[in-house]
């Protein structure tokens, strides 16, 4: 029999393309009229257009939104909210531009339009990752959940393509963790399920062709759905490993949660038949680890810690490091095998599993 509890994330939601120019008319809902727009150095350009669509409504830019929200900048940025009667903050960019408008809302309680331009999801959570003096701190809180969120497809198309397949499967990685969660529910793996499955067939699309809009829309699509499942389940051992490189070891946020994720659900898997089922329909293979192990290489990502700068020492690190504390995860932490698993993905080596064992005796190639 099922027991579960399930609650709505209460977002609005806007999809589509062309979408950001209805901004103005999001605006108009919330009975706001004096905007701080935010974005990178990078996205300038984009944001300089919308604000030029709000016209007199949009009072300030602020294009210095950083990765992992140090608080610096955001102390930065709340000179520009106080004392010019900024009524709202529109976001236009990925994870660490949404997390400064996050920060803000944390301190002021100002409604958020955000518009996202990566598939990380955090539009969807009611989470906020802030760092300070070198420590990254985590707090869950309904003030800093986005009142709208617009996805426009146009946005997305000059995502490169290395981090659009990163960033895709960053967002797969909350889908996956949703399906195994202590407290999932039936509608959330559902969503998780047809999460996998529209960004799985994307990614590669996109790989071969950035500018297909008919892939950013579907990796949009299942980016959304993603978020949903951030924002309604807890995470477990894949969020706790990527957290750490990244908090502790500065590692690259998409391209960690790339090379860790297959490991993780090889090590999971013997202990969550359910999410494997659900997985492997939406992978349309018997070996999900084996298969995203393979997508990461489709989209031209690095399967390799070691890649990205990591000290093996440091991999050793990191996986004590995650289980210093105890939380949630389907199957129980075990030292030795998480070692190991940390192990393989600073290798690139395949994910643990039979039909990988298979494959190494005959010494095949990995393929992908
Ligand atoms: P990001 O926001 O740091 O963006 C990476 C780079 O890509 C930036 O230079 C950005 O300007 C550029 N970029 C983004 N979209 C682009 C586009 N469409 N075209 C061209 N360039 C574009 O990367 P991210 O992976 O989206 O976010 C990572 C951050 O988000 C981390 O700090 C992570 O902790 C946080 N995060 C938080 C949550 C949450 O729920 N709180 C969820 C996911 C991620």
């Amino acid at each position: 029999m099922q027991s579960f509890i399930y609650k709505g994330i209460p977002t609005r939601v806007v999809f589509g393309s062309g979408t950001s120019a209805g901004v103005g008319d999001e605006m108009d809902r919330l009975s706001v009229e004096r905007a701080l727009l935010l974005s990178t150095p990078q996205q300038r350009g984009d944001v300089e257009r919308l604000a030029s669509r709000l016209g007199g409504r949009a009072i300030a830019i602020y294009d210095k939104a950083t990765m992992h929200t140090p608080v610096s900048i955001t102390d930065e940025a709340m000179q520009y909210v106080e004392g010019a009667g900024i009524d709202v903050v529109v976001a236009l960019g990925g994870g660490s531009t949404i997390g400064l408008a996050k920060a803000i809302a944390l301190r002021t309680d100002l409604p958020q339009i955000v518009l996202p331009t990566t598939y990380a999801g955090s539009e969807m959570t009611p989470i906020l990752g802030q760092t300070e003096h070198g420590l990254k701190t985590t707090i869950s809180t309904r003030k800093v959940q986005p009142e709208v969120v617009i996805y426009d497809v146009d946005l997305t198309l000059s995502l490169p393509p290395g981090l659009s397949g990163t960033s895709g499967i960053n967002a797969i990685a909350h889908a996956v963790e949703a399906l195994y969660a202590q407290d999932r529910n039936p509608i959330i793996s559902l969503i998780a399920e047809e999460a996998v499955r529209a960004l799985a067939g994307a990614l590669p699309r996109i790989a071969a062709a950035p500018d297909d809009r008919e892939a950013r829309s579907d990796a949009l699509y299942g980016a959304w759905l993603c978020g949903v499942c951030l924002g309604s389940t807890g995470v477990a051992l894949h969020h706790k490993l990527c957290h750490v490189l990244g908090g502790s070891f500065d590692l690259p946020h998409a391209e960690t949660h790339t090379a860790i994720l297959p490991h993780v659900v090889a090590y999971n898997a013997r202990a969550a038949p359910d999410a494997i089922e659900r997985l492997s329909r939406a992978l349309g293979s018997d070996d999900p680890a084996h298969a995203l192990w393979v997508l990461a290489g489709r989209v031209g990502a690095s399967r390799a810690l070691r890649d990205l700068g990591l000290a093996e020492t440091d991999a050793a690190q990191a996986a004590t490091m995650a289980l210093e504390n105890a939380y949630w995860n389907p199957r129980s932490l075990e030292a030795a095998a998480i070692r190991q698993l940390m192990r393989r993905a600073w290798a690139g080596e395949m994910p643990a599993g039979d039909h990988n064992l298979i494959l190494e005796k005959d010494g095949q190639d990995a393929q992908d």
